[in-house]
């Protein structure tokens, strides 16, 4: 038989509460949009490891199907479930919010992460159209999607966490109106955070630095111009998507209860004042 001694038996129960520690968000579930890859991604994968149910999101099925398929593996077909949605799409933010309840039955937290960016260039010569797609599907999607969730986070004093960038502080070089875009995130960030909490519904923001995603390969795949941005970043890496999901994790869970209206800057310490 196995006979464990004091100190062996101290070591299993300190395992066992560490495994309970980390599975602080069991009992809720998420949704995270534009999650099939990058960071949205490892944050629907961060949360469903930290115990929540999750449903992940792109504008592609084959992307969805990629992703459940991946994500059921590690966490079991109970926790993960996906479904299309276009964040720029009214009937498909409705119909994410719809399939979430009818899958999970309930809402505790919205990770609002899609973003584009359809131009690079002078700030001033970026078309009309470019602006508007940035800030419809930025800001203005966001705070609709938000509109969507409101109703059913009431119901459980959930929180909404908006993905920004490290470019609403410091703006990116031929970047300017999705910078602008980041920086009006904080202010939703603000705003909502304000109008929501007397229904006890934190709303907070993650600003990432330079992250190695497709999204981001425009900055990082020349040799030379990603041996720029490291030369930069104090931590003198740049970021994987992994190291953006522990704070949203964080943010949203009951470890953050006390917060709202705040933005967490995970950039390796890149500079983030406005
Ligand atoms: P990514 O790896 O390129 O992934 C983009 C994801 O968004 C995919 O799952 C894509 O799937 C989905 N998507 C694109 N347009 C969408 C839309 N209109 N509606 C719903 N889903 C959509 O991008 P990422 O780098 O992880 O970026 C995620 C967020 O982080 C963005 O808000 C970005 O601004 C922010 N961010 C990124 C960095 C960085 O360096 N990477 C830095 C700071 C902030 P489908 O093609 O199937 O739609």
């Amino acid at each position: 038989m196995l006979r464990l001694g004091p100190v062996s038996l101290a070591a299993v129960s300190l395992r066992t509460m560490s495994s309970q520690v980390t599975r602080k968000l069991e009992g809720r579930v998420a949704i995270v949009t534009a999650s099939t890859e990058g960071i949205g991604y490892a944050i629907a994968d961060r949360l469903a490891r930290d115990g929540a149910k999750v449903m992940v999101s792109s504008r592609k099925q084959a992307n969805v199907d990629k992703a459940v398929e991946s994500l059921q593996k590690q966490h079991g077909t109970e926790s993960v479930s996906g479904v299309i949605c276009h964040v720029g799409k009214d009937e498909d933010r409705k119909r994410l919010i719809k399939e979430t309840l009818e899958r999970f039955g309930m809402l505790h937290i919205l990770v609002s992460n899609a973003a584009v960016n359809p131009t690079f260039g002078p700030t001033l010569e970026t078309p009309e159209s470019a602006w508007d797609k940035i800030f419809d599907i930025n800001i203005k999607s966001a705070a609709f999607l938000v509109k969507e969730a409101y109703p059913h986070l009431k119901k459980t004093g959930g929180n909404v966490i908006f993905v920004s960038s490290i470019g609403g502080f410091t703006p990116l070089n031929l970047l300017g109106p999705y910078s602008i875009s980041k920086t009006a995130l904080f202010g939703l960030t603000k705003v909502l955070a304000d109008e929501l909490a007397p229904d006890n519904i934190r709303v907070n923001c993650l600003a990432p630095g330079i992250i190695k995603t497709k999204f981001s390969s425009a900055l990082w795949q020349n040799e030379a111009a990603a041996a720029e941005f490291v030369n930069q970043i104090p931590i003198k890496r740049l970021g994987e998507p992994d190291d953006c999901s522990g704070a949203v994790s964080f943010l949203s869970s009951d470890d953050a209860k006390y917060m709202t209206g705040e933005t967490i800057v995970v950039s390796g310490g890149m500079k983030s004042r406005l």
